[in-house]
């Protein structure tokens, strides 16, 4: 079924062809229909399978329909999300599905200043996308009205119903009236959470696809055995071997990301980082140079791994493994985005092998080996142009014993 047969609004069939989004996908076309006759919904779908228009166009065209009540400039819609730059780009996806709706749509994020945001509120927003910390500032200020919401949807559910955000959650059910819409999204999701959404909402319709493997099959993920200190030559030769590739590198700190980033630098290669401690413009900046392309290596910390669209990200390579499972599956999903296939690679020390294992355990199979023999393994940290670490003296020691020791069996 094509979107042109949906019994949505033309004015959003209109945009949909400009965006050339001719079908829906697996997610879409199951979400649509239950979302558009009103029901709660938990809609699971692995990462890049479009989840965001899974309920963008169904939201549109309910508001669309309802909009002439909207005389009193109250949001109707609220879409809540954990990170600045998700609520941004999920902001973006509004606008351009309902760019023909005359719909009022605002990304609501902290870190920069409240001026222009009170200003666009004041003017009317029917859908509003915003991280909580802003968003509660402004609501205890009277300048954001949640009372006539109609809708409220939680983007990377498990995570916002998880510990740090389910306060949120429910402090923002006390401002919205009593019946409303809700609606869950995640690529990944487990009992506990799925306990936590039903007990926010009585009975959602619930939308799994493809449960078994949580990492989408456009990516092809694998990991590396290697020392913690070797590490960075092996992202140096990966960078070197692939200087046309977007790649996107996930570190387990921010100190971590700004480490890595000197250590490219010493061997002149241009990276830019990302993490929570940047100011929003840095954030932004970043984010933009990254997007068009004019920087390849992005060396973030797990605030980029979750939801994040960026088109034509090649391979993402986890430099450090990361510490909760679940979020294997969202840095990997990071490549491979819509109909694109994508790379991931895992480097993994001997310490990490407890986080391999967890990894291994969450997505119910083992992650395949990136085998490096040892030739191989010296000349990565042979080739770096940055002063090579103790462990290649030790290498090359063992690999100069071992040539002795079959020259000596040679002559026996
Ligand atoms: P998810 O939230 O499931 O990880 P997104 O909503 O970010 O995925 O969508 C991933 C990509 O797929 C986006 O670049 C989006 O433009 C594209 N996309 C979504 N729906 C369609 C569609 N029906 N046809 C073509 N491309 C689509
Ligand atoms: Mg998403």
């Amino acid at each position: 079924m094509k979107f042109e047969q949906y019994n949505i609004s033309p004015l959003i069939k209109k945009s949909l062809e400009e965006l050339d989004f001719k079908k829906p996908t697996d997610i879409q076309y199951k979400a649509i229909p239950s979302i558009l006759k009103g029901d709660d919904v938990l809609g699971i779908a692995q990462t890049g399978t479009g989840k965001t228009a899974a309920f963008a166009i169904p939201v549109l065209h309910l508001l669309l329909r309802r909009s002439h009540h909207n005389t009193r400039k109250q949001v109707k819609c609220l879409v809540m999300v954990p990170t600045r730059e998700l609520a941004l780009q999920i902001a973006k996806v509004f606008k351009e599905i309902g760019k023909h709706t005359g719909l009022k749509i605002l990304g609501l994020v902290g870190g920069v200043e409240q001026a222009p945001q009170i200003k666009k509120l004041e003017q009317g927003v029917d859908i509003l996308i915003a991280t909580p910390g802003r968003m509660f500032d402004l609501v205890s200020q009277k300048y954001i009205d949640l009372s006539r919401v109609d809708v409220l949807v939680l983007d990377e559910a498990d995570h916002m119903l998880d510990l740090g955000f389910i306060k949120d959650i429910q402090d923002v059910m006390r401002y919205l009236p009593p019946r409303h819409q809700t609606l869950f999204f995640s690529a990944t999701i487990d009992d506990r959470i799925k306990d936590l959404a039903y007990s926010v909402v009585r009975n959602p319709i619930r939308i799994q696809i493809s449960p078994k493997d949580p990492v989408s099959k456009n990516v092809n993920h694998s990991v590396a055995h290697m020392s913690m200190d070797d590490k960075r030559f092996f992202l140096e030769r990966f960078i070197k071997e692939y200087p046309e590739q977007k790649i996107l590198v996930f570190v387990r700190t921010k100190v971590r990301a700004e480490r890595v980033f000197a250590a490219m630098q010493r061997v002149n290669l241009p990276t830019l980082t990302m993490h929570g401690d940047k100011e929003q413009a840095d954030r932004l900046k970043v984010m933009s140079e990254f997007r068009n392309g004019k920087v390849k290596v992005l060396i973030a910390t797990d605030v980029s791994a979750r939801g994040i669209d960026i088109p034509g990200v090649d391979f993402v390579v986890n430099y450090d493994l990361p510490d909760l499972p679940e979020n294997y599956v969202h840095r990997v999903g990071r490549t491979g985005r819509g109909v694109s296939k994508g790379r991931a690679v895992s480097f993994c020390s001997p310490e990490e092998q407890p986080l391999l294992d967890a990894i291994q355990q969450y997505i119910g199979k083992p992650v395949s080996v990136m085998q490096i023999d040892k030739e191989d393994y010296l000349e990565t940290i042979t080739f770096t142009e940055d002063t090579p670490n103790d462990n290649w003296q030790l290498l090359l020691d063992e690999a100069e014993k071992e040539e002795a020791q079959r020259r000596k069996k040679k002559k026996k």
